[in-house]
């Protein structure tokens, strides 16, 4: 059958790094200087990447992570959601079709898919590896959950899944406060299967490193670095095990286990979808990414006291211009005082 065959060397990855070996896929987000967010395009090549990893039978589990050690994946990009989707909520529509499909192939390639915590999975990162079915997190990473912070709703699976996962009042701590969940907290809140240490200070292994000593090992000073050895020996344990496993049994087992996170999936997301896309031209948005990309704090304020950036728009002028907005002085079109 040829129409299944695995794509390798004629798929041409920019954002993303594949590469299959011994029967382990493995997909990495590489935009580390962009902490590994996903653009239009990333997700466009992720699906492919995790589709071939679906359809190749040499396979058997995948292994998706982030290139670095800060970030396993920060959600969308915000340079590109302030830039091209706040101004055009219908295109939005589109990109969140193309981000659920993402997801789902994800859940739906077929074989076990191994979150590989390398750094922070944050937004639409932590929506990312609750998709997935294992988690191995570095201990000095840490995940968490942003959209009533920055004008958006993370109904692209942290909505749906965080109850399921952590139970229903630390979903809502996470998705309405937003806190940074650290890799312990994460760990006793089973939104991850292990946590393995990953600061060392002149090469050995620290436990329960202090901020400061993540810092310092992000920066490589003092004799601390990041080394995720023990993250790669525990990957390396999951995928053994998975090997010694019937792979029609394995993957009947993950479509069963699924059946509770594709229901409340299936009957929120296609909405999801709806609402994102018309909220997204509106003044929540459009505050929250101006603050991300201008380096400020949101004006939660000024949002609470009108829906509008310029009041309603409900002024007329004599020049036959409708619906200009109440606080304007003057006319849009042709600059007559109102
Ligand atoms: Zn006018």
């Amino acid at each position: 059958m040829d129409d299944f065959k695995p794509y390798a060397g004629e798929l041409e990855f920019h954002d993303v790094l594949y590469s299959k070996d011994d029967g382990v896929a493995t997909v990495t987000l590489n935009r580390p200087k962009s902490f590994n967010c996903y653009s239009t395009r990333t997700l466009k090549e992720l699906i492919l990447a995790f589709q071939d990893a679906s359809w190749d039978d040499t396979i058997s589990v995948i292994v998706f992570t982030g290139q670095g050690t800060k970030a396993f994946c920060t959600g969308g990009d915000v340079k590109e959601y302030d830039e091209v989707y706040t101004k055009k909520p219908r295109e939005y529509w589109k990109y969140m079709g193309l981000f659920r499909g993402y997801l789902e192939s994800i859940m739906h390639a077929g074989k076990p898919v191994i979150a590989r915590l390398n750094g922070m999975a944050v937004g639409g990162g932590n929506e990312s590896q609750l998709a997935c079915d294992l988690t191995v997190m570095a201990e000095h990473t840490w995940l968490g959950q942003v959209g009533t912070s920055v004008g958006s709703v993370a109904c692209g699976g942290a909505t749906q899944w965080l109850p399921l996962v952590v139970g229903d009042k630390r979903a809502r701590e996470m998705l309405f406060m937003n806190p940074k969940i650290s890799s312990r907290k994460a760990l006793d809140w089973g939104l991850v299967n292990a946590v393995e240490p990953s600061v060392t200070k002149e090469g050995d292994f620290i436990e329960n490193p202090s901020s400061d000593q993540v810092k310092k090992a992000q920066k490589g000073l003092d004799g601390y670095a990041i080394d995720l050895s023990k993250v790669d020996a525990r990957i390396a344990e999951y995928v053994a095990n998975l090997k010694n496993k019937f792979p029609e049994c394995l993957r009947y087992t993950k479509t069963n286990t699924n059946t509770l996170k594709d229901l409340v999936w299936n009957i929120t997301v296609p909405h999801a979808q709806d609402w994102l896309s018309t909220h997204f031209g509106g003044v929540e948005p459009y505050e929250g990414m101006r603050a991300f990309v201008e380096k400020r704090p949101s004006d939660f304020e000024k949002i609470r006291k009108s829906e509008f950036l310029w009041g309603p728009a409900e002024k007329e002028c004599g020049c036959g211009a409708k619906g200009l907005p109440s606080e304007f002085e003057h006319c849009g079109k042709c600059g007559k005082a109102l």
